[in-house]
């Protein structure tokens, strides 16, 4: 992957996550460079492979990964549960959203309960929470 992703990827992320700030009722994180820092790590993905990878994970294989949808900005956990793993999408205290979370996801367990100030707004995706609780119970455990 190149060092410096191009203008226009970048660009194109900055208006990205503009208007999905928008959509969702969310903000960009309030201390200076973090969303920055992962808008260029979105940017980067766009030009190494032609989609926005969430740039906080690491990918065994990018090209396969990108045949499903689930981490590629806005993934799934942020259109089903509003929560950003990277702090790009957050509430006004920089703090990601855990309301909606299944009880064992991680982000409960480290963040604690962050109510989503906008539940009106984003979650594209809610009606797979349900799907994904009702999965998760008829999983042998
Ligand atoms: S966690 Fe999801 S919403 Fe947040 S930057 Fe990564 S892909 Fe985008």
């Amino acid at each position: 992957m190149p060092e410096q992703p191009s203008e226009k990827s970048v660009q194109k992320m900055r208006t990205f996550v503009e208007k999905y700030c928008e959509k969702s009722g969310t903000v960009t994180h309030p201390v200076e460079g973090i969303a920055e820092e992962v808008i260029q790590g979105l940017a980067r993905y766009v030009d190494d492979i032609g989609r926005p990878l969430c740039p906080c994970r690491f990918y065994p294989d990018k090209e396969e990964e990108i045949k499903h949808r689930t981490w590629i900005c806005a993934c799934d956990d942020m259109q089903i549960y509003k929560y950003c793993h990277c702090l790009l999408f957050v509430n006004e205290e920089g703090l990601p959203i855990t309301e909606h979370l299944p009880k064992d996801h991680e982000g409960l367990k480290i963040y604690g309960l962050v109510k989503d100030p906008t539940p009106d707004k984003g979650r594209a995706l809610r009606h797979k929470a349900e799907e994904r609780e009702l999965d998760r119970k008829a999983r042998p455990s």
